[in-house]
């Protein structure tokens, strides 16, 4: 994807986001989006099939795309059911090694590569939109478009993305060496068409 495309892409997904955000509603203490809320407390197999990622899928056209999203979601999401909610510390605990191990390898080496590095192996398309100083370090608003985890997926009350949230840690933590913690407060699965992350990264 080129920083043309790319721009493009960013451009499409604010406005969305600047929509669903405006139309959300706050059910039980959780942030839910416009999509339909199913009566399902998690995803299927059929629902993992079809990912709606106009943007990275259209190099590899959509059936290629597909396979390749569906190959991860199987790896990734097809936990027992009795294990999910249970599992959800190690997804973040893996992607976390993975964020830090990426760095030390030398394939992420600053910020600006973050982006770059998601796009290519079409995990996501990286969105810094905003970064703030705090008193005792920053605060980063991420937002992830098409994210292999999880667009597309039905709205089932609450985010899945627990590996990127853990990625997204480990990387920053090896770029900075400081303390890093990151929360998903949106993404498909509670209704949006967009991952959102509310990130620190404490001095
Ligand atoms: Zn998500």
């Amino acid at each position: 994807m080129n920083d043309e495309e790319l721009k493009k892409a960013i451009d499409f997904y604010r406005s969305l986001v600047q929509k669903e955000i405006a139309s959300e509603k706050i059910v039980g203490g959780k942030r839910i989006g416009p999509r339909t809320l199913t009566k399902k407390d998690h995803v299927d197999l059929k629902d993992i099939i079809s990912p709606e990622r106009p943007f990275l899928g259209k190099e590899a056209s959509s059936d290629i795309d597909s396979l390749y999203v569906t190959t991860f979601r199987v790896g990734n999401l097809k936990k027992p059911i009795s294990l999910a909610k249970a599992g959800y510390g190690t997804d973040v605990v893996a992607g976390i090694e993975l964020g830090a191990n990426l760095v030390k390898a030398g394939l992420i080496k600053n910020v600006d590569e973050i982006t770059d590095f998601l796009a290519k192996y079409k995990i996501g398309i990286l969105d810094i939109f905003k970064e703030e100083e705090m008193e005792n370090g920053k605060k980063l608003d991420l937002r992830v478009y098409e994210c292999i985890e999880c667009a597309g997926l039905p709205n089932i009350g609450e985010p899945v993305c627990y590996f990127e949230t853990g990625m997204i840690i480990g990387i920053l933590r090896e770029l900075t060496h400081k303390e890093v913690s990151a929360e998903e407060i949106r993404c498909w699965t509670s209704g949006y068409s967009f991952c959102h992350f509310d990130v620190e990264i404490k001095d």
